[in-house]
């Protein structure tokens, strides 16, 4: 049984031509590239043409990326970082952003930002959240759970009008954006989007697991989390990860040239999924909005349905799909995305993300709706 994969929030398969670049940085060229000699300089070399590679997608200078580990590290050296710089400080973040976005927001004098049923915050709202200590405002650019895709350029609007007014004397404030799940999708041009700070992650674009970057742009104060070497600009001590920089940079350059066509491949074959899922449970309630909303992920909820029930009983027909994200899904926890959105525990926990990528197919779509009809034959109300 061939398996069909509907779970690209989670995990991407690393393209092969991406390994391919990577494969000479384990073996022959495995120097350190902190070392004097020539070899290792040529390695660093290597790691200068990635940073050079990556600011130049991102629009921003190569001493503004800031390598990591993924995307959470990236978000907690952002918000940590930031708020470390800034004892006094307040931090605002959506109540739907991820974990590794709330988990390090809550250890400071912090506050959730409400959001719509689509997932979307209000801007008046935002407005009369931020205070004089507001430093650090985080939101993510594109929903795991949702595919919402957040206003940005009009946050930062707001924000650059509060700095203005702020003068001198006050505290900065600063906008940061967990971007993991948008480079395949849309424009990530750091001015373009008006952020100081945004994370990325190789492991959601077919680049390696534990890869990614932390956008600063420069003046943005903060204090490193990881100390040690030095290296990273003193922002993220550690021998760096020559092979995942390469892999990450390969990856984001592809991911950002195929954007456009990916939009489109995958808006289609979504519309396509949607249609089904309601000719199948006419009384599903898709979560996603069409049009806010990045092609990838399709929140639907089956009403009477248990999603732990569905999920298994499509992996145990070739299908996989995610009850939540991949984080939710392992504590148990009913989501909190789909909660802050206004559902109910119980509508929570009939709701499957369902999300698409590079190698899904039209026959994908038709077999796995296919399967699920077949599913609904049985009797699995909760
Ligand atoms: N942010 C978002 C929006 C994500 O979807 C994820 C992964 O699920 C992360 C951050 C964390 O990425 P990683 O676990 O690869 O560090």
């Amino acid at each position: 049984m061939k398996s069909i994969y509907l779970d690209y929030a989670a995990a991407t398969p690393l393209d092969p031509d991406i390994l391919e670049a990577m494969k000479s940085y384990f073996t022959q060229e495995f120097y350190n590239p902190s070392a004097s000699y020539g070899a290792a300089r040529k390695i660093r070399g290597a790691v200068d043409d990635a940073r050079a590679e990556v600011a130049n997608i991102l629009g921003s200078r190569p001493a503004e990326i800031i390598f990591t580990a993924g995307a959470t590290e990236a978000n907690n050296l952002a918000i940590s970082g930031v708020m470390q710089a800034f004892p006094q400080g307040e931090i605002l973040t959506a109540a739907i952003e991820h974990e590794s976005v709330l988990e390090p927001a809550s250890k400071y004098k912090y506050a959730l930002i409400p959001v719509d049923r689509a997932g979307s915050i209000e801007f008046s709202t935002l407005e009369k959240m931020i205070t004089p200590k507001t430093v650090l405002v985080s939101i993510g650019l594109v929903n795991n759970e949702l595919g919402i895709i957040a206003r940005l350029s009009e946050i930062s609007r707001l924000i650059k009008t509060i700095n203005q007014t702020r003068g001198r004397g006050g505290l900065p404030l600063y906008l940061h954006t967990d971007a993991a799940q948008a480079p395949s999708f849309l424009d990530l041009h750091v001015s373009r989007l008006g952020v100081d700070l945004m994370s990325l992650n190789g492991g959601k674009i077919y680049g390696p697991k534990q890869s990614g970057a932390l956008f600063v742009k420069s003046k943005t104060k903060l204090k490193p989390i990881i100390v040690g070497g030095g290296q990273e600009f003193g922002l993220r001590s550690g021998t760096e990860n020559v092979a995942g920089i390469i892999g990450f940079s390969k990856a984001l350059s592809i991911a950002q040239s195929g954007r456009k066509n990916e939009v489109e491949r995958l808006s289609s074959l979504r519309k396509l999924l949607i249609g089904r899922i309601l000719e199948t449970a006419p009384k599903a309630v898709i979560n996603s909005s069409a049009r806010q909303s990045s092609p990838h992920i399709i929140s639907v909820t089956f009403p009477g349905h248990d999603n732990e029930r569905l999920m298994i009983g499509l992996d145990e027909r070739g299908v996989q799909v995610a009850t939540g994200s991949a984080c939710s899904a392992a504590s148990g926890k009913a989501s909190h995305v789909l909660a802050a959105i206004g559902l109910a525990d119980g509508t929570a926990r009939s709701t499957l993300r369902i999300s698409l990528g590079k190698q899904t197919t039209e026959d994908d779509i038709k077999n796995a709706t296919h399967i699920l009809r077949q599913l609904f034959n049985y009797p699995i109300t909760s």
